[in-house]
């Protein structure tokens, strides 16, 4: 099932010319990851199909694509994936997809490069200084940056610097903001894993300042203020926010840390329950922590930003170097941040009839129906905001077999039928994944070799 199975066809004059093929911007791309030569190839022999008349010519373009996104299964045991499922950041599926800026800069990165060196002087500079002061341009005036593995390694390091290793081990948490992220991984065992202590204040649904006022004392390394990402919680609720905590800490020179989880470095509209660092450190948060694979929709990282003397102090911990990220990463990063408008802020504040079109597209080329469709921020992010657009849906055994299929689809099945939802897929993703549909569907009609052989 990994040809998307060609059908049988018209005569062969206008199977479309190898220039205009390359030229177009799905084989630009392609050609980025695999090469001119390997993309040149694939084309050529689409066009042979065409003119054995083993596919028509107006499929020569999406089973080229389909070809090429087949292809990187050659260097990895990884597989593409088409996200159809409507969930903008999904960790099963690798969270934030990066920019092509993004994955021009990993490219480069991959051989040889400056990170750690100075070209003009000949000595050794400080590792990965361009994406740091990428950081700080965007950032309030005065912050510094750090750049770690993920989110969790910056709350681990920085447990591990202003609490354990300043002999202060408390760290004053609020009951509300003792979160489980997903797959088990819960922030107070993480915290408590580097020695610190969590001193909890509050209660699961309400903390005070006075809550926190009591708690603070002489074994209190910081307060930390963890932004629920992934759960709400309503009716009689309320928490402390940061001006507020920053009115307990600042009198009782202790650190403040807020872990804002999804990483946006300004407010969006779109999100307006989502902390970001420019607010929070602005608001007076000593130290801020965040992933670079959510909202920022950058490669896996973990930012910790904020006062340049608690940043530096973090920076010299021996566990830094532990955490330390990739040059790849370095260079994704700081494209991510200086480059085009990323797939994950595309597909979040995607316009309606736009994904319409695209979804209308897909019908087309399918048969199926073009309905409305519920998406989500997913990822940890935004709990219960909906993201209203479109997919396309089809039968609901589809399903698996676009999901098994070379590149595999995922969608989403809901009330007996399996949705494509087309917010996540970009314009040139569309004739590829109608290439998927139509193979599954050829495999699955009536009279086909799996239809006989499921009956038998
Ligand atoms: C996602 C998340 C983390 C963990 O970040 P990773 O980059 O996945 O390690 C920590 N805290 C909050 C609030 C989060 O949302």
């Amino acid at each position: 099932m990994n040809d998307c199975a060609p059908v049988q066809g018209d005569p062969r004059r206008s199977i479309p010319r190898t220039d205009a093929l390359l030229a177009a911007a799905e084989f630009v791309a392609a050609a980025r990851l695999l090469g001119d030569q390997t993309v040149k190839s694939v084309i050529n022999d689409a066009q042979a199909q065409a003119r054995r008349a083993a596919i028509s010519p107006d499929q020569v373009r999406a089973s080229a694509l389909c070809a090429l996104a087949a292809r990187t299964r050659n260097s990895t045991s990884l597989r593409r994936v088409f996200n159809a499922t409507g969930v903008v950041l999904h960790t099963n599926i690798g969270r934030a997809p990066l920019s092509g800026a993004a994955r021009d800069a990993m490219t480069l990165a991959a051989g040889y490069c400056d990170v750690e060196f100075d070209l003009a002087t000949g000595r050794r500079a400080r590792r990965g200084r361009g994406t740091l002061a990428a950081l700080r341009d965007l950032l309030p005036d005065g912050t510094e940056a750090l750049v770690v593995n993920n989110g969790a390694a910056a709350l681990a390091l920085v447990a591990s610097t202003l609490a354990v290793g300043s002999g202060r081990p408390e760290i004053v948490l609020s009951r509300g903001e003792m979160v489980e992220i997903g797959d088990g991984f819960r922030i107070p065992e993480l915290i408590e894993s580097t020695g610190a202590r969590i001193r909890e204040v509050g209660t699961t649904n309400r903390a005070h300042v006075a809550d926190y006022e009591r708690a603070i004392g002489q074994d209190t390394g910081f307060v930390l203020k963890v932004h629920p990402s992934n759960f709400r919680v309503e009716g009689f609720t309320s928490a402390v926010e940061v001006p507020a905590l920053v009115g307990v800490c600042r009198p009782a020179a202790i650190p403040l840390v807020v872990d804002i989880g999804s990483g946006l470095l300004r407010a969006d509209d779109l999100l307006p329950d989502e902390p970001d660092a420019t607010t929070t450190l602005r608001a007076g948060a000593d130290l801020v922590t965040a992933s670079g694979d959510k909202l920022l929709g950058g490669p896996q990282a973990g930012l910790i930003l904020g006062k340049p003397l608690l940043v530096d102090r973090v920076r010299r911990h021996p566990l830094a170097r532990a955490m330390r990220v990739d040059k790849t990463t370095l260079a994704a990063l700081e494209a991510t941040l200086l480059g085009e408008v990323t797939p994950t802020y595309r597909a979040l504040h995607a316009d309606s009839h736009q994904m319409r079109f695209r979804a209308q597209q897909l019908a087309d080329a399918v048969g199926g129906r073009v309905v409305p469709s519920q998406g989500a921020v997913g990822g940890g992010g935004a709990p219960g905001l909906p993201l209203p657009g479109w997919a396309v849906a089809l039968p609901q055994e589809y399903a698996d077999a676009l999901r098994q299929g070379d590149p595999a689809v995922i969608g989403r099945t809901e009330a007996g039928v399996c949705l494509l939802d087309v917010r996540c897929l970009a314009p040139e993703d569309v004739p590829i994944v109608s290439a998927a549909v139509v193979a599954v569907a050829a495999l699955t009609a009536p009279g086909s070799a799996t239809a006989r052989r499921n009956n038998t």
